[in-house]
C-alpha cells in the first residue's frame, strides 16, 4: 500500500512537472504574426576589431543591420526590425540615453504589431539600464536586454547566440509580465537581480542572492519562479515627458583609510543623495559616517550599500541607521541603488518612504 501511494506520489509529481515545464518552456514559435523590435544601443555586440591586425575593438561600431543579419536563424523565431538608439561604449551611458531609450522602447511597446522589445547594449552598465527601464516601463510586454563580451570579428564570438536566446525569450508568452530581463550566455536573469562579475568572460552575468531567473539550452528556454520585486505596471515610478533630466546622486567607495574628502566632494557637487558602496554589510570609516550623518541632518538621502557584490545590507546592525538617519540598500548594489534613489528623490526625501522603496523595489 505504502509503495503504491509512492508510486501514484511520483507519477503525479512527474506529470505536474511536465506539465509546468511545458508551461514555461519557450523555444522557436510557429506564429510569425508579430513583430520583435531589435532596438540597438552600442556596446560589445556591435563592436568589431580596430583595424586589421591590432588588438582590441571599437565598441558599437556595427549597426543593428548587421546585427540582425549576423543571425539569419531570428527568421525561424521572429519578424524582426531594427532601430539604432545610440552607439555608445555603455560607460558612457547617462541619465539623457536612459531617458531616450526608455522613450524609444515605451513607443515600439505601443505598437499593437509589437510584441517584444530586444535591447543590445554593452555589458559594462547595462544591468543599470535594464533595471532603469524595469522601474520606468509601463507595459507587460517582454522586455530582454542583450550584451556580449566578445566583438563580431573575435573568435567564437558570443552576440550571435545571446541574440537568438535573447529573441527566443522575448517571443515567449512565459516572459511577459515578469519585468526587464537580461539573456547572456544561456541564462536568464530578473533586472533588480543581475551583475556583471567578471570583466571579459562570457559568463559575467550572475543573480547573486536570488539567483537566475531562468536557462537556455541550444535554443530552447526555461523559467524558474517568477520575481517578488515590484517593476514596470506595478512599478510607482512613472516619467513624464517634461523629465530631461535625473536628480544627481554620487556613489562613494568605501575602503580602510576611508576620509569624509569623496564625501565633501559630492555635496559640493550638488548630490541630492549619496549611496555608500560600503566595506562588508555597509561599513564605513567614522570620519565617512560623521560626514554622511551630517549630510542626512540637511535633507541629503544617505543609502547605506556594499562592495562585496553579493548579500544584504538591513537596518541597524553595525551602524544606527535610525539615529543617523540613513536608508540601507538591502539586496541592491550601489549601481542601482543610485538608480532607485535617483528616481525616490523625483517625489520624496523622506527616509521612511524610500526604505519601504528599498524593500519593495
Ligand atoms: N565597454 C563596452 C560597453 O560596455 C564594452 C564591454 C562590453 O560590451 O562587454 O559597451
Amino acid at each position: 500500500m505504502r509503495n503504491f501511494v509512492g508510486q501514484r506520489f511520483a507519477a503525479i509529481t512527474l506529470l505536474l512537472a511536465i506539465t509546468m515545464g511545458m508551461l514555461n518552456a519557450v523555444g522557436a514559435r510557429a506564429d510569425q504574426a508579430q513583430i520583435t523590435m531589435i532596438l540597438a544601443t552600442g556596446g560589445t555586440i556591435a563592436g568589431k576589431q580596430a583595424a586589421p591586425g591590432q588588438p582590441g575593438y571599437v565598441s558599437g561600431a556595427d549597426s543593428v543591420k548587421s546585427l540582425i543579419e549576423a543571425v539569419p536563424e531570428l527568421k525561424d523565431v521572429a519578424d524582426v526590425e531594427g532601430k539604432q538608439v545610440s552607439d555608445v561604449g555603455s560607460q558612457n551611458m547617462d541619465a539623457k540615453l536612459w531617458l531616450e531609450l526608455l522613450r524609444a522602447t515605451s513607443e515600439e511597446l505601443a505598437r499593437p504589431d509589437v510584441d517584444a522589445v530586444v535591447i543590445a547594449h554593452g555589458t559594462d552598465t547595462l544591468e543599470e539600464t535594464a533595471y532603469f527601464l524595469n522601474l520606468t516601463l509601463k507595459s507587460d510586454k517582454p522586455v530582454v536586454v542583450v550584451g556580449a563580451v566578445r566583438p563580431a570579428t573575435a573568435l567564437s564570438a558570443d552576440g550571435p547566440m545571446n541574440i537568438y536566446n535573447a529573441t527566443v525569450v522575448a517571443t515567449s508568452a512565459a516572459a511577459r509580465g515578469r519585468g526587464v530581463l537580461v539573456v547572456m550566455n544561456d541564462e536568464i536573469h530578473y533586472a533588480a537581480e543581475v551583475t556583471k562579475t567578471n570583466t571579459t568572460n562570457p559568463d559575467t552575468m550572475k543573480s547573486p542572492n536570488r539567483g537566475r531567473a531562468g536557462v537556455c539550452d541550444t535554443g530552447e528556454c526555461v523559467f524558474f519562479s517568477p520575481t517578488s520585486k515590484r517593476h514596470t505596471t506595478d512599478s510607482a515610478f512613472s516619467i513624464g515627458d517634461e523629465v530631461t533630466s535625473l536628480p544627481y546622486v554620487a556613489i562613494v567607495y568605501a575602503h580602510a583609510g576611508m576620509t569624509a574628502g569623496p564625501i565633501k566632494g559630492a555635496l559640493a557637487e550638488g548630490a541630492k543623495g549619496i549611496v555608500v558602496a560600503g566595506v562588508g554589510d555597509g561599513n564605513m570609516s567614522d570620519a565617512a559616517l560623521d560626514a554622511l550623518t551630517a549630510a542626512a541632518k540637511t535633507g541629503v538621502v544617505v543609502v547605506r550599500s556594499s562592495r562585496v557584490g553579493s548579500g544584504v545590507v538591513r537596518r541597524n546592525i553595525e551602524v544606527d541607521d535610525d539615529t543617523r538617519g540613513f536608508v540601507a540598500a538591502e539586496e541592491l548594489n550601489p549601481q542601482k541603488s543610485r538608480i532607485l534613489l535617483q528616481l525616490a528623490l523625483m517625489t520624496t526625501n523622506e527616509v521612511g518612504t524610500i526604505q519601504d522603496m528599498f524593500h519593495a523595489y
